[in-house]
């Protein structure tokens, strides 16, 4: 007889961040959240009152016939009205959707237009930006600023209205409504591929099952004695899901507002609210070291660092650990994972010696319960676990994107997956026999600055659209600070008298000049596949001799 699987008997409540929201509120109404001003200064509240007011919010909203599935955007840092609004849109079932404000001003346009956005939430910082990008994103509504009422008593944007007066007279009750699991929360843009960014949009349920993936103890491992400080941005993956994570497991939020890099103020935050655990990339943790070793301050409280989005380099986990006694813990991660795919604890590793330790550190590190990991050559065979064969990485799990916005999402998308669903990560990897992963090139054509994407085609394409340039390609070189920076091999057009700085002039007022190229150097002729595609790995294994001369 055919038998077939029973079902259990059980409730069958959705999974919404809704949840999370009234599980911190009931539980730990007094634990804080702290903020830093753009001026430096400090702001106390509570999950109570930033509850409260995120009811108050969620009225507004409603108030301004924002409806359910409508994509609300914010331009804003790290600090608790982001934390309100976060909340606010998706538990009253909008669409919160965090904008980069480092990418370039064309590419916020496309954004804002692409998501559909219908109200905007900027940070008074980012009003000369608005201002500029104004008459090309007319689907906005209207622009709610948050400041501080000096900062926002007058607004030269038309239309735009200060945070606090909103919602300042606001009924604080609200019913957060019930709707099904798989609603749509939150939308991050990647570049991490090429062309246009691609829109990556969270759902409650998979939101809820990364915030639990993370906090079990073999991952993250929050509790209400911690003090997290996310020092990566709210607009990257939300916050790597800090807001959410943080608030779930009762702990201590520090948010350091606009002062990112800034390794001076993180100490003093460090020491001033005990912070045990802090996350960003390491850029950040070598901002904050090359502070210390200046000063002789300390940050004995901080237990431990997150650091992903990039190779962390030895030498800052070894000094973080030898001198600071502060414990470093790899992760790797995609925007389209939610972002947690793995995290290295080797300090747990009890069988091995420092030198050891520190030697597995260097790797990505395991995958968290949820996400799954395999490894393919080029032909789509499997590659062996064995710590030394290469293979493009794929991954599969609970909180992974099945496509981007606007592109198929409705159905696996299938140059981003494989046949069996299993998503292309663009990384190209190892896996050891210990299961531990290695990142050792990468398949998507982009260079990674400091945290942030470079698209190499958008330097190509404008380093050929100069009338001297007959062909050019960007490739990454490695930097101690940023982790990669652009470098730019061009081939000039019949030998012409172009240099270095002339092109790299070109690049003024065409691009933010973070992402301008370091270097552009000039050869003969660029090597090209039989179909006529550059072949980057081969001027990649040339580097030392193109930076050479
Ligand atoms: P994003 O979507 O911006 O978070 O970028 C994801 C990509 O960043 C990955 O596919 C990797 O190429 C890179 N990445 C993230 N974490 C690491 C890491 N720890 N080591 C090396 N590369 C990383």
């Amino acid at each position: 007889m055919a038998s077939s699987p029973l079902t259990g008997i059980m409730t069958d409540r959705p999974l919404l961040i809704r949840d999370i929201l009234l599980h911190g509120e009931r539980t730990w109404p007094e634990q804080e959240i702290v903020s830093v001003s753009g001026s430096g200064q400090r702001h106390r509240t509570t999950f109570q009152e930033t509850f409260r007011r995120t009811r108050k919010l969620a009225n507004v909203l409603a108030d301004l016939a924002i409806r359910p599935g409508d994509r609300i955007a914010t331009l804003a840092w790290n600090d608790y009205r982001h934390i309100e609004i976060y909340y606010a849109v998706a538990c009253s079932g909008s669409v919160c959707h965090t904008i980069n404000p480092r990418l370039p001003e064309e590419q916020i346009t496309y954004i804002i237009n692409h998501a559909g956005d219908s109200w905007l939430f900027a940070s008074v910082d980012f009003i000369p930006l608005l201002e500029k990008i104004l008459p090309n994103i007319s689907g906005v509504r209207g622009f709610i600023i948050l400041g501080n009422d000096g900062e926002t008593s007058t607004i030269p944007l038309p239309g735009a209205i200060p945070y606090e007066t909103l919602i300042n007279p606001a009924s604080d009750e609200y019913e957060w409504p019930e709707f099904p699991e798989t609603t749509a929360s939150s939308l991050c843009y990647t570049s991490g591929t090429t062309g246009h960014p691609k829109g990556v949009l969270y759902s409650h349920r998979s939101t809820v099952l990364h915030t639990l993936m993370s906090n079990i103890a073999a991952t993250i491992n929050l509790n209400e004695q911690d003090v997290v400080m996310p020092v990566v941005p709210m607009f990257h993956v939300n916050a790597w899901g800090i807001p959410y994570s943080a608030v779930m497991a009762g702990a201590k939020m520090v948010l350091p507002g606009p002062h990112m890099a800034n390794g001076q103020l993180l100490q003093a935050l460090i020491e001033e609210e005990q912070v045990t655990v802090a996350f960003g990339v390491p850029t950040i943790w070598l901002a904050l070291v090359h502070y210390l070793e200046s000063s002789d301050k300390r940050i004995d409280s901080l237990n431990r660092v997150y650091t992903g989005g990039t190779a962390c380099p030895r030498h800052i986990m070894d000094t973080l650990l030898r001198v600071y006694g502060t414990d470093t813990v790899h992760l790797w991660g995609m925007t389209e994972l939610s972002p947690l795919g793995t995290l290295n604890q080797a300090e747990k590793r009890t069988d091995l010696s420092y030198d050891e330790k520190m030697d597995l550190r260097c790797k990505q590190g395991r995958s968290a319960f949820g996400v799954e990991m395999k490894l393919k050559d080029n032909h789509g065979n499997p590659v062996a676990h064995n710590g030394k064969d290469p293979g493009i990485l794929f991954v599969r799990g609970y909180a992974i994107c099945s496509g981007y916005l606007g592109e198929g999402e409705e159905s696996p998308n299938t140059s981003l997956h494989d046949s069996d669903g299993w998503l292309n990560t663009g990384d190209i990897a190892t896996i050891d026999e210990d299961g531990y992963l290695q990142i050792t090139d990468r398949a998507k054509d982009v260079i990674k600055s400091g945290g942030e994407w470079i698209s190499s085609i958008e330097l190509e394409n404008l380093a050929m659209a100069h009338p001297n340039v007959a062909e050019a390609a960007a490739i990454a070189m490695p930097d101690g600070t940023w982790g990669e920076r652009p470098l730019l091999v061009a081939v000039k057009k019949d030998n012409n008298s172009l240099d270095e700085q002339r092109l790299q002039e070109w690049y003024q007022g065409k691009l933010p000049e973070w992402m301008h190229p370091d270097r552009v150097v000039f050869i003969n002729e660029l090597p090209h596949t039989a179909t006529g595609k550059v072949i980057k790995s081969q001027l990649r294994g040339q580097l030392e001799t193109l930076l050479s001369q």
